[in-house]
Protein backbone atom coordinates (compact mmCIF):
# COMPACT_ATOMS: atom_id res chain seq x y z
CA UNK A 1 0.00 0.00 0.00
CA UNK A 2 1.07 3.34 -0.58
CA UNK A 3 1.60 5.37 2.24
CA UNK A 4 1.73 9.85 2.00
CA UNK A 5 4.87 9.91 4.29
CA UNK A 6 5.20 13.62 3.94
CA UNK A 7 6.32 15.05 7.01
CA UNK A 8 4.02 17.78 9.32
CA UNK A 9 4.88 17.87 12.64
CA UNK A 10 8.06 18.75 14.99
CA UNK A 11 9.12 21.74 12.50
CA UNK A 12 11.24 23.41 15.17
CA UNK A 13 13.45 20.73 14.96
CA UNK A 14 14.20 20.63 11.29
CA UNK A 15 14.02 24.33 11.69
CA UNK A 16 17.09 23.56 14.00
CA UNK A 17 19.14 21.40 11.52
CA UNK A 18 18.57 24.10 8.27
CA UNK A 19 19.48 27.75 10.69
CA UNK A 20 23.22 27.07 10.71
CA UNK A 21 23.41 27.13 6.85
CA UNK A 22 21.18 30.20 6.56
CA UNK A 23 23.62 31.49 9.19
CA UNK A 24 26.83 30.82 7.55
CA UNK A 25 25.42 32.18 4.41
CA UNK A 26 24.81 35.43 5.81
CA UNK A 27 27.87 35.96 7.06
CA UNK A 28 28.90 36.56 3.10
CA UNK A 29 32.03 34.70 3.52
CA UNK A 30 31.68 32.29 1.30
CA UNK A 31 32.93 32.29 -2.47
CA UNK A 32 30.21 32.53 -5.15
CA UNK A 33 28.11 29.33 -5.90
CA UNK A 34 29.50 29.35 -9.29
CA UNK A 35 32.77 28.21 -7.97
CA UNK A 36 31.58 24.85 -7.15
CA UNK A 37 29.34 24.26 -9.84
CA UNK A 38 29.86 20.93 -10.87
CA UNK A 39 29.52 19.68 -7.02
CA UNK A 40 25.88 20.94 -6.65
CA UNK A 41 24.94 20.49 -10.29
CA UNK A 42 25.65 16.98 -9.62
CA UNK A 43 23.85 16.12 -6.50
CA UNK A 44 20.72 17.90 -7.81
CA UNK A 45 20.60 17.87 -11.77
CA UNK A 46 18.95 13.85 -10.23
CA UNK A 47 15.70 11.91 -11.92
CA UNK A 48 12.18 12.11 -10.43
CA UNK A 49 12.48 9.81 -7.19
CA UNK A 50 9.88 7.13 -7.56
CA UNK A 51 10.67 6.00 -3.47
CA UNK A 52 10.79 9.33 -1.00
CA UNK A 53 13.85 9.72 0.82
CA UNK A 54 12.48 11.19 3.70
CA UNK A 55 13.11 14.42 5.94
CA UNK A 56 16.06 13.95 7.25
CA UNK A 57 17.80 13.49 3.78
CA UNK A 58 15.78 16.27 1.97
CA UNK A 59 16.97 18.58 4.84
CA UNK A 60 20.18 17.40 4.61
CA UNK A 61 20.37 18.58 0.96
CA UNK A 62 19.17 22.02 1.40
CA UNK A 63 21.39 22.92 3.97
CA UNK A 64 24.62 20.64 2.28
CA UNK A 65 23.92 21.97 -1.53
CA UNK A 66 21.37 24.54 -1.70
CA UNK A 67 21.27 27.30 0.85
CA UNK A 68 24.96 27.36 0.22
CA UNK A 69 24.89 27.78 -3.36
CA UNK A 70 22.40 30.70 -3.54
CA UNK A 71 22.55 34.31 -5.09
CA UNK A 72 24.43 36.92 -4.03
CA UNK A 73 21.23 39.41 -3.40
CA UNK A 74 21.08 39.26 0.33
CA UNK A 75 24.87 40.38 0.29
CA UNK A 76 25.70 44.06 1.72
CA UNK A 77 27.50 44.88 -1.29
CA UNK A 78 25.11 44.00 -3.94
CA UNK A 79 23.88 47.23 -5.63
CA UNK A 80 22.53 45.67 -8.78
CA UNK A 81 18.83 46.26 -10.44
CA UNK A 82 16.38 46.72 -7.58
CA UNK A 83 16.48 44.55 -5.54
CA UNK A 84 17.83 43.16 -1.93
CA UNK A 85 18.09 40.90 0.63
CA UNK A 86 14.98 40.43 3.61
CA UNK A 87 15.40 41.95 7.09
CA UNK A 88 14.13 39.43 9.51
CA UNK A 89 11.25 40.67 10.93
CA UNK A 90 10.00 40.39 7.85
CA UNK A 91 11.21 36.49 7.05
CA UNK A 92 9.60 35.90 10.26
CA UNK A 93 6.32 37.16 9.36
CA UNK A 94 6.50 35.33 5.88
CA UNK A 95 6.93 31.96 7.46
CA UNK A 96 4.26 32.86 10.29
CA UNK A 97 1.96 33.79 7.64
CA UNK A 98 2.89 30.55 5.33
CA UNK A 99 2.06 28.72 8.43
CA UNK A 100 -0.38 29.99 10.45
CA UNK A 101 -2.34 31.67 7.17
CA UNK A 102 -1.51 29.97 3.91
CA UNK A 103 -4.08 31.91 2.67
CA UNK A 104 -5.74 36.07 3.18
CA UNK A 105 -8.79 35.33 3.02
CA UNK A 106 -11.66 34.96 6.19
CA UNK A 107 -11.51 36.51 9.86
CA UNK A 108 -7.80 36.19 10.41
CA UNK A 109 -5.25 38.45 12.53
CA UNK A 110 -3.75 38.21 9.08
CA UNK A 111 -6.10 39.19 7.07
CA UNK A 112 -7.09 42.36 9.36
CA UNK A 113 -3.19 43.32 8.89
CA UNK A 114 -3.78 43.15 5.18
CA UNK A 115 -5.98 46.07 5.60
CA UNK A 116 -3.64 47.55 8.52
CA UNK A 117 -0.81 47.26 6.27
CA UNK A 118 -2.51 48.83 3.38
CA UNK A 119 -3.71 51.83 5.22
CA UNK A 120 0.22 51.96 6.62
CA UNK A 121 1.30 52.81 3.39
CA UNK A 122 -1.14 55.29 2.85
CA UNK A 123 -0.55 57.14 5.43
CA UNK A 124 3.24 57.03 5.25
CA UNK A 125 3.14 58.06 1.75
CA UNK A 126 0.42 60.14 1.99
CA UNK A 127 -2.24 59.06 -0.18
CA UNK A 128 -5.89 59.46 0.09
CA UNK A 129 -7.33 56.93 2.54
CA UNK A 130 -10.26 56.31 0.32
CA UNK A 131 -7.88 55.12 -2.42
CA UNK A 132 -8.49 50.76 -2.39
CA UNK A 133 -4.94 49.02 -1.93
CA UNK A 134 -4.68 45.99 -2.42
CA UNK A 135 -0.92 43.72 -2.56
CA UNK A 136 0.31 41.52 -5.46
CA UNK A 137 3.13 39.61 -6.16
CA UNK A 138 5.44 42.85 -7.22
CA UNK A 139 5.59 45.87 -9.45
CA UNK A 140 4.93 43.99 -12.83
CA UNK A 141 1.54 42.83 -11.38
CA UNK A 142 0.40 46.36 -9.53
CA UNK A 143 1.08 48.24 -12.55
CA UNK A 144 -0.74 45.34 -14.55
CA UNK A 145 -3.74 46.15 -12.03
CA UNK A 146 -3.63 50.02 -11.91
CA UNK A 147 -3.61 50.13 -15.80
CA UNK A 148 -6.43 47.52 -15.89
CA UNK A 149 -8.15 49.86 -13.79
CA UNK A 150 -7.53 52.81 -16.24
CA UNK A 151 -8.64 50.78 -18.99
CA UNK A 152 -12.29 49.94 -17.26
CA UNK A 153 -12.96 53.82 -16.58
CA UNK A 154 -12.03 55.21 -19.74
CA UNK A 155 -13.85 52.57 -21.71
CA UNK A 156 -16.54 53.10 -18.88
CA UNK A 157 -16.86 56.61 -20.04
CA UNK A 158 -17.58 56.10 -23.50
CA UNK A 159 -20.19 53.18 -22.40
CA UNK A 160 -18.63 50.13 -22.50
CA UNK A 161 -17.30 47.51 -19.73
CA UNK A 162 -14.26 46.13 -21.35
CA UNK A 163 -13.88 43.88 -18.23
CA UNK A 164 -16.82 42.34 -19.66
CA UNK A 165 -17.12 42.46 -23.21
CA UNK A 166 -13.44 43.91 -24.46
CA UNK A 167 -12.04 46.63 -26.31
CA UNK A 168 -14.23 48.14 -28.64
CA UNK A 169 -11.55 50.84 -29.94
CA UNK A 170 -7.74 50.67 -30.20
CA UNK A 171 -6.32 52.91 -26.52
CA UNK A 172 -2.98 54.28 -25.60
CA UNK A 173 -0.86 54.81 -22.55
CA UNK A 174 1.84 58.21 -22.46
CA UNK A 175 4.58 57.11 -20.31
CA UNK A 176 8.39 58.20 -20.58
CA UNK A 177 10.79 56.98 -22.26
CA UNK A 178 12.61 55.74 -19.46
CA UNK A 179 9.39 53.95 -18.19
CA UNK A 180 9.82 50.76 -16.70
CA UNK A 181 8.93 47.71 -19.38
CA UNK A 182 5.96 46.29 -17.59
CA UNK A 183 4.38 49.14 -18.19
CA UNK A 184 4.56 47.76 -22.29
CA UNK A 185 3.63 44.47 -21.06
CA UNK A 186 0.85 45.74 -19.12
CA UNK A 187 -0.54 47.29 -22.29
CA UNK A 188 -0.08 43.53 -23.93
CA UNK A 189 -2.18 41.89 -21.50
CA UNK A 190 -4.86 44.42 -21.51
CA UNK A 191 -5.48 44.24 -24.76
CA UNK A 192 -4.26 47.10 -26.00
CA UNK A 193 -0.73 46.43 -27.24
CA UNK A 194 2.46 46.99 -26.84
CA UNK A 195 2.77 49.94 -29.16
CA UNK A 196 -0.01 51.56 -27.47
CA UNK A 197 2.66 52.60 -25.00
CA UNK A 198 3.65 56.46 -26.39
CA UNK A 199 6.97 57.41 -25.29
CA UNK A 200 7.50 60.83 -24.25
CA UNK A 201 11.23 61.89 -24.28
CA UNK A 202 12.71 62.51 -20.82
CA UNK A 203 14.66 65.91 -19.97
CA UNK A 204 18.65 66.65 -19.06
CA UNK A 205 17.14 64.95 -15.73
CA UNK A 206 15.52 62.15 -17.20
CA UNK A 207 12.30 63.44 -16.11
CA UNK A 208 9.36 63.42 -18.83
CA UNK A 209 9.27 66.38 -20.69
CA UNK A 210 5.54 67.66 -20.14
CA UNK A 211 5.43 70.08 -22.99
CA UNK A 212 6.09 66.99 -25.44
CA UNK A 213 3.70 65.10 -22.91
CA UNK A 214 0.75 68.14 -23.75
CA UNK A 215 1.19 67.74 -27.21
CA UNK A 216 1.23 64.17 -27.43
CA UNK A 217 -1.89 64.09 -25.82
CA UNK A 218 -3.58 66.80 -27.60
CA UNK A 219 -2.10 64.96 -30.64
CA UNK A 220 -4.13 62.43 -29.86
CA UNK A 221 -7.26 63.94 -28.98
CA UNK A 222 -7.19 65.20 -32.19
CA UNK A 223 -6.93 62.21 -34.38
CA UNK A 224 -9.20 60.23 -32.40
CA UNK A 225 -7.83 56.52 -33.98
CA UNK A 226 -6.65 55.51 -30.24
CA UNK A 227 -8.91 56.15 -26.84
CA UNK A 228 -6.01 57.95 -24.53
CA UNK A 229 -6.35 55.59 -20.94
CA UNK A 230 -3.79 57.16 -18.79
CA UNK A 231 -0.66 58.70 -18.27
CA UNK A 232 2.43 56.94 -16.31
CA UNK A 233 4.58 59.02 -14.47
CA UNK A 234 8.02 57.57 -13.00
CA UNK A 235 8.55 57.85 -9.03
CA UNK A 236 11.56 56.61 -9.45
CA UNK A 237 13.05 56.02 -12.67
CA UNK A 238 14.43 52.28 -12.88
CA UNK A 239 17.94 53.86 -14.64
CA UNK A 240 18.07 56.82 -13.04
CA UNK A 241 16.03 57.12 -10.06
CA UNK A 242 14.74 60.15 -12.00
CA UNK A 243 11.40 61.56 -10.78
CA UNK A 244 8.59 62.92 -13.44
CA UNK A 245 6.99 66.49 -12.67
CA UNK A 246 3.94 64.37 -10.84
CA UNK A 247 2.17 68.20 -10.12
CA UNK A 248 2.39 69.28 -13.71
CA UNK A 249 1.73 65.91 -15.37
CA UNK A 250 -1.71 65.86 -12.77
CA UNK A 251 -2.51 69.78 -14.10
CA UNK A 252 -2.37 67.89 -17.83
CA UNK A 253 -4.40 65.20 -16.61
CA UNK A 254 -7.05 66.87 -15.09
CA UNK A 255 -7.88 69.07 -18.36
CA UNK A 256 -8.34 65.89 -20.12
CA UNK A 257 -9.77 64.01 -17.52
CA UNK A 258 -7.17 61.44 -18.28
CA UNK A 259 -6.38 58.94 -15.52
CA UNK A 260 -2.79 59.66 -13.63
CA UNK A 261 -1.00 56.06 -12.71
CA UNK A 262 2.13 56.60 -10.69
CA UNK A 263 4.85 53.84 -10.95
CA UNK A 264 6.66 54.51 -7.20
CA UNK A 265 8.27 50.53 -7.12
CA UNK A 266 11.11 51.82 -6.06
CA UNK A 267 11.03 55.13 -5.33
CA UNK A 268 7.80 55.66 -3.74
CA UNK A 269 9.68 55.55 -0.27
CA UNK A 270 11.75 58.44 -1.57
CA UNK A 271 9.25 60.87 -0.22
CA UNK A 272 10.72 60.25 3.57
CA UNK A 273 13.66 62.12 2.57
CA UNK A 274 13.11 65.85 2.57
CA UNK A 275 15.97 66.24 0.06
CA UNK A 276 13.03 65.33 -2.30
CA UNK A 277 9.36 65.57 -0.92
CA UNK A 278 9.25 68.41 -3.37
CA UNK A 279 9.25 66.53 -6.46
CA UNK A 280 6.47 64.24 -5.29
CA UNK A 281 3.93 66.99 -4.98
CA UNK A 282 1.03 66.51 -6.79
CA UNK A 283 1.26 62.51 -5.88
CA UNK A 284 -2.13 62.33 -3.97
CA UNK A 285 -4.02 63.51 -7.09
CA UNK A 286 -2.95 60.52 -8.47
CA UNK A 287 -5.69 57.97 -9.79
CA UNK A 288 -3.31 55.04 -9.17
CA UNK A 289 -0.20 54.23 -7.31
CA UNK A 290 2.03 51.36 -7.03
CA UNK A 291 4.87 50.53 -4.61
CA UNK A 292 7.15 47.28 -4.22
CA UNK A 293 7.67 46.65 -0.36
CA UNK A 294 10.08 44.03 -1.56
CA UNK A 295 12.37 46.67 -2.78
CA UNK A 296 13.04 49.42 -0.54
CA UNK A 297 11.28 48.31 2.75
CA UNK A 298 13.08 45.07 2.26
CA UNK A 299 10.32 42.72 2.27
CA UNK A 300 11.30 39.24 0.39
CA UNK A 301 10.60 38.65 -3.26
CA UNK A 302 6.82 38.42 -4.32
CA UNK A 303 5.25 41.57 -2.11
CA UNK A 304 4.06 44.88 -3.83
CA UNK A 305 1.04 46.99 -3.48
CA UNK A 306 -1.06 48.92 -5.93
CA UNK A 307 -3.70 51.50 -4.24
CA UNK A 308 -6.85 53.02 -6.84
CA UNK A 309 -8.96 55.69 -6.34
CA UNK A 310 -12.08 53.31 -6.18
CA UNK A 311 -12.57 50.05 -4.98
CA UNK A 312 -15.71 49.59 -7.29
CA UNK A 313 -14.08 50.44 -10.49
CA UNK A 314 -11.83 47.85 -9.48
CA UNK A 315 -13.98 45.68 -8.67
CA UNK A 316 -15.34 45.95 -11.94
CA UNK A 317 -12.10 45.94 -13.88
CA UNK A 318 -10.70 42.84 -12.19
CA UNK A 319 -14.04 40.73 -9.98
CA UNK A 320 -13.66 36.65 -9.71
CA UNK A 321 -17.45 36.59 -10.49
CA UNK A 322 -19.70 33.82 -8.92
CA UNK A 323 -18.89 30.23 -9.24
CA UNK A 324 -20.17 26.89 -7.80
CA UNK A 325 -17.13 26.67 -5.38
CA UNK A 326 -17.29 29.68 -4.46
CA UNK A 327 -20.38 30.78 -2.58
CA UNK A 328 -22.23 29.33 0.32
CA UNK A 329 -19.04 28.25 2.28
CA UNK A 330 -19.89 31.82 3.97
CA UNK A 331 -22.59 33.32 6.09
CA UNK A 332 -24.04 36.84 6.00
CA UNK A 333 -25.03 36.91 9.02
CA UNK A 334 -23.33 37.28 12.58
CA UNK A 335 -19.78 36.46 12.34
CA UNK A 336 -18.83 33.85 15.19
CA UNK A 337 -16.26 31.79 13.69
CA UNK A 338 -13.54 33.09 10.86
CA UNK A 339 -14.71 31.01 8.59
CA UNK A 340 -18.34 33.07 8.67
CA UNK A 341 -16.59 35.99 6.76
CA UNK A 342 -14.51 36.20 4.09
CA UNK A 343 -13.30 39.51 4.62
CA UNK A 344 -12.31 42.35 2.27
CA UNK A 345 -12.63 40.92 -0.67
CA UNK A 346 -9.17 41.40 -2.71
CA UNK A 347 -9.33 38.45 -4.85
CA UNK A 348 -12.42 40.92 -6.71
CA UNK A 349 -9.54 43.41 -6.90
CA UNK A 350 -6.19 42.05 -8.33
CA UNK A 351 -5.37 38.73 -10.31
CA UNK A 352 -4.76 36.78 -8.06
CA UNK A 353 -7.57 34.34 -6.42
CA UNK A 354 -5.67 32.36 -3.72
CA UNK A 355 -2.87 34.25 -2.00
CA UNK A 356 -0.62 34.43 0.81
CA UNK A 357 -0.92 37.13 3.60
CA UNK A 358 1.41 39.57 2.37
CA UNK A 359 -0.13 42.56 4.91
CA UNK A 360 1.58 40.98 8.17
CA UNK A 361 5.20 41.03 6.39
CA UNK A 362 4.85 44.81 5.53
CA UNK A 363 2.93 45.63 9.09
CA UNK A 364 6.50 43.26 10.52
CA UNK A 365 8.61 45.52 9.12
CA UNK A 366 7.07 48.78 10.14
CA UNK A 367 6.04 47.69 13.12
CA UNK A 368 9.87 47.19 14.11
CA UNK A 369 11.76 50.22 13.01
CA UNK A 370 8.36 52.91 12.47
CA UNK A 371 7.78 55.21 9.95
CA UNK A 372 11.16 57.43 11.44
CA UNK A 373 13.27 53.72 11.04
CA UNK A 374 12.42 53.12 7.55
CA UNK A 375 13.28 57.52 6.77
CA UNK A 376 16.90 57.09 8.23
CA UNK A 377 17.29 53.71 5.88
CA UNK A 378 16.20 55.84 2.84
CA UNK A 379 18.00 59.27 3.44
CA UNK A 380 21.48 56.99 4.37
CA UNK A 381 21.12 55.64 1.09
CA UNK A 382 20.34 58.62 -0.68
CA UNK A 383 23.22 60.41 0.76
CA UNK A 384 25.50 57.45 -0.25
CA UNK A 385 24.59 58.17 -4.25
CA UNK A 386 25.22 61.97 -3.42
CA UNK A 387 28.61 61.27 -2.01
CA UNK A 388 29.35 58.93 -4.63
CA UNK A 389 28.12 61.37 -7.26
CA UNK A 390 30.75 63.87 -5.38
CA UNK A 391 34.15 61.87 -5.63
CA UNK A 392 33.01 60.83 -9.75
CA UNK A 393 33.02 64.55 -9.67
CA UNK A 394 35.65 65.41 -8.27
CA UNK A 395 37.94 62.34 -9.69
CA UNK A 396 39.72 63.06 -12.96
CA UNK A 397 39.09 58.83 -14.44
CA UNK A 398 35.84 59.19 -13.22
CA UNK A 399 32.70 60.89 -14.85
CA UNK A 400 29.38 61.22 -13.78
CA UNK A 401 26.69 60.31 -16.54
CA UNK A 402 23.17 60.89 -15.22
CA UNK A 403 22.02 63.42 -12.69
CA UNK A 404 21.67 61.75 -9.06
CA UNK A 405 18.10 60.69 -7.87
CA UNK A 406 17.61 59.22 -5.03
CA UNK A 407 19.90 56.04 -4.54
CA UNK A 408 21.37 55.75 -7.57
CA UNK A 409 24.14 57.05 -9.09
CA UNK A 410 25.17 56.31 -12.46
CA UNK A 411 28.89 56.86 -13.42
CA UNK A 412 31.96 55.38 -15.61
CA UNK A 413 35.83 55.18 -15.60
CA UNK A 414 36.87 57.48 -18.00
CA UNK A 415 40.32 57.92 -19.69
CA UNK A 416 41.94 60.28 -22.57
CA UNK A 417 43.63 57.61 -24.47
CA UNK A 418 40.55 55.10 -24.72
CA UNK A 419 38.21 55.20 -27.21
CA UNK A 420 36.19 52.66 -26.50
CA UNK A 421 34.63 53.40 -22.94
CA UNK A 422 31.68 51.66 -23.47
CA UNK A 423 33.76 48.02 -23.67
CA UNK A 424 36.19 48.83 -21.40
CA UNK A 425 33.54 49.52 -18.82
CA UNK A 426 31.50 46.31 -19.65
CA UNK A 427 34.99 44.81 -18.86
CA UNK A 428 35.46 46.96 -15.90
CA UNK A 429 32.30 46.08 -14.27
CA UNK A 430 32.42 42.41 -15.19
CA UNK A 431 35.48 42.65 -12.94
CA UNK A 432 34.41 44.21 -10.19
CA UNK A 433 31.64 41.82 -10.10
CA UNK A 434 34.13 38.95 -10.47
CA UNK A 435 36.30 40.12 -7.26
CA UNK A 436 32.63 39.41 -5.49
CA UNK A 437 32.59 42.71 -2.67
CA UNK A 438 30.70 45.27 -4.70
CA UNK A 439 27.70 43.83 -7.15
CA UNK A 440 26.34 47.03 -9.05
CA UNK A 441 24.60 46.96 -11.93
CA UNK A 442 24.99 48.69 -15.30
CA UNK A 443 22.37 51.24 -17.01
CA UNK A 444 22.82 52.73 -20.83
CA UNK A 445 23.06 56.46 -20.59
CA UNK A 446 22.31 58.65 -24.01
CA UNK A 447 23.99 55.41 -25.43
CA UNK A 448 27.30 55.41 -22.68
CA UNK A 449 27.69 52.35 -20.56
CA UNK A 450 27.67 53.50 -17.37
CA UNK A 451 28.41 51.44 -13.87
CA UNK A 452 25.14 52.02 -11.39
CA UNK A 453 24.61 51.34 -8.22
CA UNK A 454 21.47 51.35 -6.33
CA UNK A 455 21.44 51.68 -2.60
CA UNK A 456 18.29 49.74 -1.14
CA UNK A 457 19.68 46.85 1.01
CA UNK A 458 18.92 47.48 4.56
CA UNK A 459 22.35 45.92 5.65
CA UNK A 460 24.14 48.24 2.98
CA UNK A 461 25.65 51.01 4.41
CA UNK A 462 28.31 54.18 3.79
CA UNK A 463 31.06 51.63 4.01
CA UNK A 464 29.71 49.70 0.46
CA UNK A 465 29.91 53.24 -1.14
CA UNK A 466 33.29 53.74 -0.77
CA UNK A 467 34.26 50.04 -0.94
CA UNK A 468 32.60 50.53 -4.74
CA UNK A 469 34.41 53.39 -5.63
CA UNK A 470 37.69 51.91 -4.65
CA UNK A 471 37.16 48.97 -6.38
CA UNK A 472 36.72 50.76 -9.83
CA UNK A 473 39.45 52.88 -9.48
CA UNK A 474 41.95 50.10 -8.52
CA UNK A 475 40.61 47.58 -11.06
CA UNK A 476 39.95 50.32 -13.63
CA UNK A 477 43.38 51.26 -13.48
CA UNK A 478 44.47 47.79 -13.51
CA UNK A 479 42.94 47.30 -17.21
CA UNK A 480 43.20 51.26 -18.57
CA UNK A 481 47.13 50.15 -18.06
CA UNK A 482 46.22 46.85 -19.88
CA UNK A 483 44.43 48.50 -22.64
CA UNK A 484 46.88 50.78 -23.27
CA UNK A 485 49.65 47.77 -23.47
CA UNK A 486 47.81 46.32 -26.57
C1 LIG B 1 11.14 47.15 -10.24
C2 LIG B 1 10.20 48.01 -10.97
C3 LIG B 1 9.03 47.51 -11.54
C4 LIG B 1 8.73 46.02 -11.57
O1 LIG B 1 8.57 45.53 -10.29
P1 LIG B 1 8.74 43.96 -9.97
O2 LIG B 1 8.48 43.91 -8.53
O3 LIG B 1 10.12 43.59 -10.36
O4 LIG B 1 7.72 43.24 -10.76
C5 LIG B 1 8.16 48.40 -12.12
N1 LIG B 1 8.44 49.71 -12.18
C6 LIG B 1 9.56 50.24 -11.65
C7 LIG B 1 9.80 51.70 -11.74
C8 LIG B 1 10.49 49.41 -11.05
O5 LIG B 1 11.63 49.92 -10.56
Amino acid sequence: MLHDLANTHNLSHWLKQVMPAWEKLLRFEDDDCVTRIDDWQSQLQTELPSKGYGMEQTVELLSQYIIPNGSVVPDPGFTAWITTGAVNSALLARWSADIASPQRISMTAFHLLEDVALKWLKSLFGLPQSMQGVFTSGGASANLIGLGAARQAAYEALGYDAAETGIPQPGCIFASASTHKTIHRSAAILGLGRQSVIEIETDSLGKMDVDKLRFAIEQEYKLGTNVPIAVVANAGATSTGAIDPIGDIANICEKHDLWLHVDGAYGLPGLLDDRYRDQYQGLERADSVIVDPHKWLGAPVGIGAVFVKSAELLFRGFRQGTSDYLEGVFSNNQCVHSMDQAGIPYADFGIDLSAPARGVVVWAMLTEIGAEGLKARICRHNSMALWLAEQVKSHNKLELLANVSLSICCFRYRSDQIKDLNTFNQQLLRRVIHKGDNIPSSATINGKFSIRPCFIGARTTQQQAEDLLQDVLLIGKALEKEWLQK
